[in-house]
Parts: structure tokens; C-alpha cells; sequence
């Protein structure tokens, strides 16, 4: 190799020529340096070389970089710290090495160099990040395995290259965060398993060592602690076992005498060796009263198994666990539940260890809750609904009575067997059939409660309607555990509901058809329900009564307009009655008049729930009525003037009438005074037959007088201006002198006339002249109308407070049906009759006028062909006389003279 062109310096340096990657050449410096000599290093490939070299770290012959450092060994296996160059020329290659300052570790840090020689504990320098061992002491390698535990197998090598398992380790976590954080590890007991001769223990410092601030090697420096470690442990162990030793011992004492567990044990033969202190708190034997005892006959144990069998099981290192009874000292009665077992005790004796737990009240608590479901059972039984109660599995917990009847006797074991044998099939309230997985024990398996779901069980044989609840029940931790099943059979109410409901539309028919609104109202005025008419009428066309009546005018029957209080309704729920009361409504322009009625609708207590209320249209009949009572009026007025008229016609025929009477009387009287003195001065100049014609004109002209008396008399009558002049006088006295007044013409008919009174005298307030007339009057038609040879009586008697004067013949008598008009003015029964008789028919009316004039009555009592009897009631009462003075003599002529005047119309 040309080597010219080279600085004469380099050459200096230690250096090796490569040819054709076959060493060629070292120079001295090279051998000093490295302290091989020339054949252990000529004619080596270069790899081979570098490897004698043990250069690193990751050192590449062929790609070698001038700035990196690098180390090699030396035969004796001394580390050297160099930089490499390359010159490269041809297939020559040279490497000049240049050691750097301090480059031997040795020479840098003696201290460590003397800590290792020292062999002591193991030291060791590694280079870093790449923990390559760059210098170890034997003892250090002495660690590893074989061939690793010499130090030219190790040395220049990586950690991971000789420490067994390294990769992966504990160790190689310490590392890499010894290169990560550059900090000192320190530990006292670390172990290390991976080693082929087992679990090692080390105590370990790892010093990392900077150079110019860079992290460049790491002094470690171990000790082998695996001896004094097991020897701690074994320590350790023993020392545990005497600490559980003595835990278990203590925990033995405590056993015993733990309040809540009662312990005592006995031998084979039942004698007590021990006996803590919860024993004799529940059984209440001291520990000196129960030791040496026998257990069973102490406690007076019941065993619910025979002792010998119960000694068997112990025998057979069993444990045994039953529930037994025993005694107390003072006699109570404990359930107990206890475990027996045989151990060998420290005197290798078998005794009976027995651990007791007082269940007494659990036992009672637990027979309790037994017999709360037995009786809740009972009671479910006894339930008229059927009750189904499954477990989660939907299957059949229970069933009561009436289930089993309703699926007759089926037998229930589960859901699905139930499905598959089912008698019935199931319908919702529509129709449609209920699926297996919505029938009401999958919904409530599922979470759901279900009330009162109305559902059909239907079959050939039978339909049934029912009601049906459903229940999920959970445990404590929320499982579900129970469903429970309710089913009602509402079939009948259904049927009712269904008849009542046809009832309903058959009375709601009725009612719509009815000629009368209908409507119902409840206490708040609402309208419950009303016919079809009422909503025509639209009565009821609104919510409420308030409504319809905002709406509306309503009067009664007097015009006064209604408040909202006194609507019918209103009324009905005050108690009040309304029948048939009648309103007028004014209601959308439209006037109506309806006759209305209300009832009231009584709840069970008896307080009033619901107002009925009819109504008619009256409207019609009222207008009807209206113009009837105006039709009357009309016809009542022209009647009362048609009346008018004809009593003015009637007042002029009067006047005329008592005009003419007037003027009658006048010449009557003249005549009369004529015939009178002729009587009186020349009766006996006078010719028989001139005698007989004065007769006849005296009777005449009495008959004249009286008709035209009579006639004056009853137009003054009419006119109402009869006088009456009462005067206090004994009207049986009256009576019977006018009676007698009459014998004459009776008898001269041959009628005898007979006077009776009940009392002697009677003096009474009355108008003698009116008397006399009416009497009279009586009389002479009696005579008239009484055939000859019969007879007349006149009777006074009292009848109450009248003076009762009566006439009574044995006559032709009167008709009925002429009763009242013979008391009329003119009124004749028979025209011709009266002609015979000459009567002009006005007696009677004015003997009635004169009767009432005072103050008294007369009535007529007749049969045909038998007679009459006329009766006149007056008044038993005095009066306060006008003129006391005038004394009146009855038999004076005027009698005679007006007995005359009345009877001049009888022939005689
Ligand atoms: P007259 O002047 O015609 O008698 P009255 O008023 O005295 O009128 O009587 C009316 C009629 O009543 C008589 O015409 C007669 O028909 C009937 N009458 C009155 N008194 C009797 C009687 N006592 N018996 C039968 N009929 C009588």
C-alpha cells in the first residue's frame, strides 16, 4: 500500500492494514497497545479480528465512523476506549486507532479498579445505553451460569448475552430505567429466579457515571444474599406457625366462651368436659354445676334421630347438624340448632365437641309465619273469585277453590300444561282470541299489572265473562316470584247490564215518543238526560239549566218573570211540589206556554238526587181559550144591552101599568063609595032586582080593585119600592081572626076551615096589612082550587127561629114541574083553569115579594089529586115599633073590606 500520501503523524498512531478484508499489517504501536502479538492477529478475515478485538458497541467493519467512540480489549482483557479512522485506498483498507485520553478505566477510576480486585462483592462496569460488560471481577461473573461465570465468556458481551432469562426479567425492567432516568438503583433484597440453580436473593447498587454530562457507564455493585435471605425466612416461618399456633389457641379460648355460640363438649358417655360461658347463659348452669354431668340427661336433650344411630354418624368422623330440644335450669324450653362432631383431644381422648345456637324464637317466628299461610291460604281457598297463583316459572303455586271449579278439577301442574289441555278459549272484550303470549299470566310474567281486564272463557258448553286481575310479586332483590291471578265471573252482571241497558233504550223509546218533554237535571243544574220533544223544543238543547236559561224568559202564571231560583227544577230539589203549574217561555223569538210537573228522584239516603221534569205545550189550548172568553164577552155584552133595553121596556110598561092602575082606582073607589051609600042610605028604596044588579056591580067592582091593587102592588114591587111598616103583634091572634075572616066564603062552599097554633101567642115584628094580603091570598086560592065538602087547615107552629105559618087544602094540587112558576108573575099552571077560576095569575108572585119584603120565606109542597100546603117561615124576632101609638083593630071594616076586595074573584 501506498502509504505516502498519508500525514506522518498517523503513522504514529497503532494501526492494521486490511487487504482484501484479510489483515495484512500491524504496526508496533498497534501490538503495544493491545498487547496481542503479530500471529494472533495476521491473516485473520477483518470480522474475526474485531471479534478478537471484542470491539464494540455495535461496531461494523465496513461502515466505521471516525467521530464515534468505540472500545476493544486487550489480551488480558483490559478495556481500551478508541477512535477509529479508515483510510481506504484500492482493496487496501487501514484502520488507525487512537486511543483517547484516560482511555483505560483503570487508569481513569482507580477506586473502582480496587474494588474489584478486592473480590469481595461482585463489581462490574458496564458501558451504556448498550449495558455491554466492559470490566467484572470474578466474583461478579461467578453469578452467572456456566460457561458465563468466566470472565472471557462475558466480557465485552451484553448483559442480556450472559445473565440467563435476562430478557424479559425484573432485571432488565431495572435497566432500562436506569438508562431512561439516569438515576442510582438501590436495593436491599431483590430476588431472581431465572438462574439455573433456583431462586437467588440480591442486595445490589447500580451507580450510573457521566463524562461531559452524557450518561456513559454504570458501576454495579452486587452481593449474593440468597443464603442469609432462606435463612431469614426459615426464621420467619417458624415464627408465623408459633403465631398461628398461638392465634389458633387463643381463638380456641375465645370459641369457647363466645356469648352468642354455646360450646361445651362431653365424653362418649355423655360426660361434660367443658362448658362455656354462652352455655351457661342459656341453659343457666354454672360451668362447676355442669362439668362431670351427663349432657343429654342435663339438658334433657331430644334428639329427632335414636342416640345410637346419631353415635354412628359421630363415629364415621362425620359432623352432625339437626335442630334439638332441651331444658333449661329453670324448666324453659329452648329449640336449638347444633352441630356435633368427635375430635381427639391433646390426651389423644375422643370427645363429642357440641356448638349450640338458641333458635327458640326463629322456631316460634317460623311456626307462626306456617301457620299465617296456612290460614291466608285458607282464606284465598275460601275467595268466590278464582285465584291462580304461579311461581316464576309460571308454574302453578297454587290454586284455589273456586279455579279448580271453574276449569273442573283440571289438573294443574304449569302454565304450559294448562295451554295444552285448556278447556277454554279466550276472548278479548271485541272478539278477537287472546294469543298464549298476551293472555294475561304471559303480560304479568313480564312485568306488568293488569286490573280489572274484561275477557270472555268461552267453550261448546259455556260463555263466561270475566274480570280479571293480574300481579307480578317480587323478592327482596327485586326477582319476580309470584304471579297472582284474580278472576271474577261478572257474566251475570254483564247479562244484567245487557238487560238493563235494553230496558233503558226500550224506556228511553217510550219516553221519546211521549206527547210530553222529558228531561232529568241533577243538583248542579246538568242536564241528564231528556227525551227527543224536549230537544226539539230545545228545552234541553244545552249543558245546563244556567244555560238554557240565560237564553230564555220565563214567566208564571201571573206575568211575573222568573229567577234561576225559582226555575221547576230548582224547586223540586227545595222540597217543593210543581204540578201542573203553567209558564210562558219566551226562547229564541218563540213564544210557548207550557204546563209543567216535577218529581224528584231520591238517592238511597233518602236526599234528593235528580229533578224529573215534564212539560206540555199548552199553547194551543190557551189560545183557544183566549178567544172563547172573547167570544163571551162579546155575546155577554150585547146581552146585557138586549137586557138593558128590554128593562127600560120593561120599566115603561111598568110606569104605564101603574099609570092606568092609578087612573082605574080613582072611578073604582068612586063606585065603591057610590055602592057603599047606597047601602048605607037607600039599600031598602031600592027594587029586589036593582038590589041583585048592585050586587053585581059591588062584586065587580071589587074585583076590579083587587086587580088593579095587586097590579099597582107589584109594579111597586118591581120597582122595589115596597114599604113595609113592621109593628109588634100577636100573629096568632092575626092569623086566627083572618082566618075566621074567610068562614064565610068557606062555608058557603061547604069547606071547613080549622085554625091551629102550637103556642096561645106570639107577638112578633110584622106588617099586619102585608099579612092580612098574603094570608089572604092563600086562603081564597085554597078555597078556589078545593073541591066542595073537603077541608083547610091553617097551623102556626116554630120551626128553629121562624114563626112557621102554614095552608094546607085538600085541593086539585099543583105539578111539579109548575112549582115555581105559579110563585112568577102571571104564572098559572093551567090558563083554563084559572079562567074557571078568574085568576089573573099575580097573586102568588106578590104574596112571595111580601113574604121576602118580611124577611121571610114561602115554599109549596104538592100532590096532584091530593091537596097543597103552602108554607111561610118568619122571622121570630120583635122590632123596635115606629109609632106605638096607632092601636089596630083588626075587626074593623078595613078587614072586611080588603077580605072583599081578595075574595070578590070566587063565585059564590
Ligand atoms: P090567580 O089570581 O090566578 O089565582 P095566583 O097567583 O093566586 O093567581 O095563583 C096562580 C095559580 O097557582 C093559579 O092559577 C093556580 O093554577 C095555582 N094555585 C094557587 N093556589 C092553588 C091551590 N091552593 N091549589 C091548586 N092550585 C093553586
Amino acid at each position: 500500500m501506498n502509504t505516502e500520501g498519508l500525514s506522518a503523524s498517523l503513522y504514529k498512531l497503532p494501526f492494521i492494514l486490511v487487504k482484501d478484508g484479510i489483515v495484512n499489517e500491524v504496526n508496533q504501536q498497534f501490538i503495544n497497545m493491545t498487547e496481542f502479538t503479530c500471529d494472533d492477529l495476521l491473516s485473520k478475515s477483518i470480522e474475526d479480528l474485531f471479534k478478537i478485538l471484542r470491539a464494540g458497541p455495535n461496531i461494523n467493519p465496513y461502515s466505521i465512523c471516525g467521530e464515534k467512540d468505540y472500545f476493544i480489549f486487550t489480551k488480558s482483557l483490559d478495556v481500551r476506549m478508541v477512535n477509529i479512522e479508515v483510510v481506504e485506498e484500492r482493496n487496501e483498507k487501514l484502520f488507525f486507532f487512537k486511543l483517547q485520553p484516560g482511555s483505560s478505566i483503570d487508569a481513569k477510576y482507580p477506586f473502582i479498579s480496587k474494588f474489584c480486585s478486592d473480590n469481595y462483592d461482585g463489581v462490574a462496569i458496564f458501558s451504556l445505553p448498550d449495558i455491554t460488560l466492559l470490566k467484572a471481577n470474578e466474583t461478579f461473573v461467578s453469578f452467572f451460569d456456566e460457561p458465563f461465570n468466566k470472565l472471557e465468556n462475558c466480557i465485552g458481551k451484553r448483559v442480556s448475552e450472559f445473565v440467563t432469562g435476562f430478557e424479559g426479567s425484573t432485571s432488565e425492567k431495572i435497566w432500562e430505567d436506569i438508562v431512561e432516568t439516569g438515576q442510582t438503583f438501590y436495593t436491599d433484597e431483590y430476588m431472581f429466579d431465572r438462574f439455573e440453580r433456583g431462586i437467588t436473593y440480591w442486595k445490589s447498587t447500580i451507580t450510573p457515571i457521566y463524562e461531559e454530562g452524557k450518561l456513559k457507564y454504570c458501576v454495579e455493585v452486587t452481593k449474593d444474599i440468597t443464603e442469609q435471605v432462606l435463612q431469614r425466612r426459615k426464621i420467619e416461618e417458624q415464627a408465623e406457625i408459633i403465631r398461628l399456633q398461638n392465634e389458633k389457641l387463643k381463638w380456641q379460648a375465645d370459641l369457647l366462651n363466645l356469648s352468642s355460640e354455646v360450646i361445651c363438649t362431653w365424653k362418649l358417655d355423655g360426660e361434660i368436659t367443658s362448658w362455656n360461658k354462652g352455655a351457661e347463659q342459656l341453659y343457666g348452669y354454672s360451668s362447676e354445676e355442669a362439668l362431670g354431668s351427663i349432657c343429654h340427661e342435663l339438658l334433657k336433650t331430644k334428639y329427632p334421630l335414636d342416640i345410637n344411630e346419631l353415635q354412628l354418624i359421630l363415629k364415621d368422623n362425620e359432623i352432625w347438624r339437626g335442630v334439638i330440644e332441651h331444658a333449661c335450669k329453670d324448666g324453659r324450653k329452648l329449640i336449638v340448632s347444633t352441630s356435633h362432631q368427635i375430635v381427639t383431644n391433646d390426651n389423644a381422648e375422643k370427645i363429642v365437641v357440641e356448638i349450640n345456637r338458641d333458635i327458640t324464637e326463629i322456631a316460634r317466628a317460623e311456626e307462626q309465619i306456617k301457620q299465617q299461610k296456612n290460614e291466608l291460604e285458607e282464606i284465598i281457598q275460601g275467595i268466590d273469585d278464582a285465584i291462580f297463583i304461579y311461581d316464576s316459572n309460571k308454574r302453578f303455586y297454587l290454586v284455589n277453590k273456586a279455579a279448580k271449579e271453574l276449569y273442573k278439577d283440571h289438573e294443574f301442574s304449569n302454565f304450559q300444561n294448562l295451554r295444552n289441555k285448556d278447556p277454554f278459549k279466550y276472548y278479548d272484550e271485541n272478539g278477537n282470541e287472546i294469543t298464549a303470549d298476551n293472555l294475561i299470566v304471559s303480560r304479568v310474567s313480564r312485568g306488568e299489572v293488569v286490573t280489572n281486564y274484561k275477557m270472555t272463557f268461552k267453550n261448546d258448553l259455556e260463555t263466561k265473562h270475566m274480570s280479571v286481575n293480574g300481579r307480578p310479586i317480587y323478592d327482596k332483590e327485586g326477582n319476580l316470584k309470584f304471579i297472582v291471578l284474580s278472576c271474577r265471573n261478572i257474566t251475570k252482571d254483564i247479562e244484567t247490564q245487557r238487560s238493563l241497558e235494553q230496558q233503558k233504550k226500550l224506556l228511553e223509546t217510550i219516553i221519546d215518543t211521549m206527547q210530553e218533554s222529558l228531561y232529568v237535571v241533577d243538583r248542579d243544574g246538568n242536564y241528564i238526560t231528556s227525551n227527543k220533544l224536549s230537544k226539539e223544543r230545545l228545552l234541553t238543547v244545552f249543558e245546563t239549566i244556567e244555560q238554557s236559561f240565560n237564553l230564555s224568559e220565563i214567566y208564571d202564571s201571573n206575568g211575573k218573570r222568573l229567577t234561576i231560583e225559582e226555575l221547576p227544577a230548582y224547586s223540586v230539589f227545595r222540597g217543593e211540589t210543581i204540578k201542573n203549574e203553567v209558564y210562558h217561555y219566551i226562547f229564541n223569538e218563540r213564544e210557548i206556554d207550557i204546563v209543567t210537573s216535577g218529581t224528584p228522584i231520591f238517592d238511597e239516603q233518602g236526599n234528593i238526587r235528580y229533578a224529573v221534569i215534564s212539560t206540555r205545550d199548552i199553547s194551543n189550548i190557551i189560545q183557544s181559550e183566549k178567544a172563547l172568553k172573547q167570544a163571551q164577552e162579546k155575546l155577554l155584552a150585547t146581552e146585557l144591552e138586549k137586557n138593558k133595553a128590554l128593562e127600560q121596556t120593561l120599566e115603561i110598561k111598568d110606569e104605564f101599568l101603574s099609570l092606568i092602575s092609578h087612573e082605574f082606582r080613582t072611578p073604582l073607589n068612586v063606585i065603591n063609595t057610590a055602592i057603599q051609600a047606597i047601602n048605607y042610605f037607600c039599600i031598602n028604596d031600592l027594587p029586589e032586582k036593582a038590589k041583585k044588579y048592585l050586587d053585581m056591580i059591588k062584586l065587580n067592582t071589587f074585583r076590579q080593585l083587587r086587580l088593579v091593587n095587586n097590579l099597582l102592588d107589584i109594579t111597586r114591587a118591581d120597582a122595589g119600592r115596597i114599604k113595609i111598616n113592621k109593628k109588634n103583634l100577636d100573629i096568632v091572634f092575626i092569623t086566627k081572626a083572618i082566618t075566621e075572616s074567610v068562614q064565610t066564603y068557606a062555608s058557603q062552599k061547604e069547606i071547613a076551615v080549622e085554625f091551629t097554633s102550637a103556642f096561645t101567642e106570639r107577638v112578633i115584628g110584622i106588617d099586619d096589612e102585608k099579612y092580612e094580603r098574603i094570608l089572604l091570598n092563600l086562603l081564597s086560592n085554597a078555597i078556589k082550587f078545593t073541591p066542595k065538602g073537603k077541608s083547610i087547615i091553617v097551623k102556626i107552629s116554630l120551626r128553629k127561629n121562624n114563626i112557621c105559618i102554614q095552608v094546607q087544602d085538600e085541593g086539585i094540587g099543583i105539578p111539579k114541574d109548575k112549582k115555581n112558576i105559579i110563585f112568577e108573575r102571571f104564572g098559572q099552571v093551567d090558563s083554563s083553569l084559572s079562567r074557571q077560576a078568574e085568576g089573573t095569575g099575580i097573586g102568588l108572585s106578590l104574596v112571595k115579594r111580601f113574604v121576602e119584603g118580611l124577611g121571610g120565606s114561602i115554599s109549596v109542597k104538592s100532590t096532584v089529586g091530593k091537596g097543597s100546603t103552602f108554607t111561610i117561615l118568619l122571622p121570630d124576632e120583635v122590632v123596635i115599633e115606629e109609632d106605638n101609638n096607632e092601636m089596630i083593630n083588626l075587626m074593623d071594616n078595613r078587614l072586611v073590606q080588603v077580605t072583599n076586595v081578595e075574595f070578590s074573584d070566587i063565585y059564590l
